[in-house]
């Protein structure tokens, strides 16, 4: 019997262009760049079939009785929020919050555009149908959706000033009675290869004068034309040296379209730059989706502070004030990003729809705090491990090969077998060193965005009133309103 998960995989099997290593993949259900991270999104899909765990992760389909992702789940209850918080931490804490695109994050767009679809039907009658349409397609068929916004790397000081090579980014080329003809690129797509859909907008604000690249669509990703280009893979077959490149890594790609169609139906606005900046930026503020993804950074920490303390106690090193420090410092990472979501869960608002939406701004916190504490609990990963990085022996074959009696006396811990130790330490270096610790510090520094411009729109974005009557109330018990007066027209002056 097909599975949940096995017809994911089947499914997958629908004439997609995916390109590796200078060459088509011909089936990425049995090539060994893909076969690891999907066996894993396989035992995923297959918890929803699952008589325990889809309840926790799920709820039945009001239009097939089936069970599907609580991703799609519209909020309105406090209960709701919660269902949705244990269905993203236990498909998280199933990669260990290693794989961060599990379609939750572009099924939860997907979920709140069609709770407020309203607010589109001014630029196009039809966009509330079509979003609601794709909504139940999506819920009901298991689609794996995925989204990418931004543009190729080519010249960002002529983006900057509007002057960008618009020959590169995604353009309506013609347009029939059935649909659009598009052609660009987009890039990043995380999960590409083995997604069903990806979103798509364009991340800048689109000049009056050049209609044709404001549109958003949710592009079927087997469309004949598209052209997956894939980054070096940096998957392994062997789950004893590379336990997490075997199974969590998950493809980057750039996402070529030459000239493909896509129906109107999954068009959902077009030639409409205004429309699609309000479009946009409904997903830059988006708490719903925020939400997924500081679930996931709990847990990828989580993950990472049990290393350290396994790394520290493996080689004694636990017993010194300066390492529990650090130690502690990776606690507090968890807790302060933990407490942050909870805040998030409690200072909840409800919007004119009638969702239920977490608070945005400590949700916003917690994942600019993440693009920095990331690379930090790297740093304190490697700092507590040491040369024992580099003094793990190349294979686990020697835990039991001819030099057994070497290993056993010269690789053991302090209260470890030298067998478990080498274990430890390739589960740790596969975080720390490997090229997909590599890519994964990146991920976390860049995934929500440029850093420098989120801490700037945190900035922007926050409430200065506040702070600004806080310190007028001293200014006015200290001076007089003079000062007040001439305080206001330097410091705020940018807010006036
Ligand atoms: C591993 C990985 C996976 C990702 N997956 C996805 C995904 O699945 N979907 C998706 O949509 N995105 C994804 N992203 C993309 C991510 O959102 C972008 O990397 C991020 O928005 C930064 O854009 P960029 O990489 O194009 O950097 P650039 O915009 O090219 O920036 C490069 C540098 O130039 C600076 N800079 C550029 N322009 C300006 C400017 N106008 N003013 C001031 N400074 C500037 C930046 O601060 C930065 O230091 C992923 C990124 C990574 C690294």
């Amino acid at each position: 019997m097909n599975t949940r998960g096995k017809r994911f995989v089947e499914s997958l099997k629908d004439g997609r262009s995916v390109w590796l290593d200078g060459k088509k993949v011909e089936d990425i259900t049995t090539h060994p760049a893909f076969t690891g991270a999907l066996g894993t999104l396989e035992n995923l899909f297959d918890m929803l079939s699952d008589p325990v765990m889809q309840k926790k992760i799920g709820f039945r389909s009001p239009t097939t009785g089936e069970y599907v992702h609580n991703a799609f789940l519209v909020p309105t209850t406090q209960e709701h929020l919660r269902q949705r918080n244990e269905a993203f931490k236990i498909w998280a804490d199933a990669t260990y919050g290693v794989m961060s695109r599990l379609s939750e994050f572009a099924r939860t767009l997907i979920t709140s555009w069609h709770a407020t679809s309203e607010m589109f039907r001014e630029y196009d009658n039809q966009y509330p149908d079509k979003i609601r349409q794709f909504y139940e397609f999506a819920r009901d068929e298991d689609r794996f959706v995925i989204q990418a916004f931004g543009n190729p790397q080519i010249d960002r000081s002529k983006d900057a000033v509007g002057a960008s090579d618009l020959d590169a980014h995604l353009r309506i080329v013609r347009k029939t009675s059935e649909g659009i003809y598009i052609k660009g690129a987009k890039t990043v797509a995380t999960g590409a290869p083995y997604a069903h859909d990806l979103i798509i907008a364009p991340n800048y604000q689109v000049k009056d004068t050049n209609p044709e690249y404001a549109h958003a669509l949710i592009v079927p990703l087997n469309a004949e034309g598209i052209h997956m280009i894939c980054r070096e893979s940096y998957a392994s077959t062997n789950m004893d040296e590379h336990p997490l490149s075997a199974r969590f890594d998950e493809m980057d790609a750039v996402i070529v379209f030459d000239n493909v169609f896509i129906p109107w139906e999954r068009v959902l606005l077009h030639d409409h730059p205004e429309a699609v900046w309000k479009f946009y930026n409904t997903l830059k503020s988006n708490a719903l989706t925020f939400h997924q993804t500081v679930v996931r950074l709990v847990s990828k920490l989580e993950f990472i502070t049990g290393i350290a303390f396994a790394i520290a106690e493996s080689i004694g090193v636990h017993t010194f004030l300066n390492v529990q420090e650090k130690l502690g410092e990776l606690i507090t990472q968890v807790e302060t990003i933990k407490g942050l979501m909870h805040a998030s869960e409690v200072t909840t608002r409800r919007d004119q729809f009638g969702m239920l939406i977490p608070s945005s701004v400590p949700l916003q916190t917690a994942r600019n705090l993440g693009m920095r504490f990331y690379p930090r609990a790297i740093e304190i990963l490697q700092q507590i491990g040491a040369g024992g990085y580099t003094q793990t022996p190349s294979t686990t074959v020697e835990n039991s090969g001819e030099i057994q009696a070497y290993i056993e006396t010269y690789y053991r811990g302090a209260n470890v077998s030298a067998a478990k130790k080498v274990k430890l330490f390739k589960i740790a270096w596969d975080i720390v060193g490997s090229p997909l610790a590599s890519r994964h510090e990146l991920y976390e520094r860049l995934y929500a965005g440029d850093p420098s411009r989120m801490y700037a729109i945190q900035y922007l974005a926050s409430d200065k009133k506040a702070l600004e009557e806080r310190l007028e109330q001293f200014w006015n018990s200290a001076g007089g309103s003079d000062a007040v007066d001439e305080f206001r027209g330097t410091v705020f002056a940018t807010d006036k």
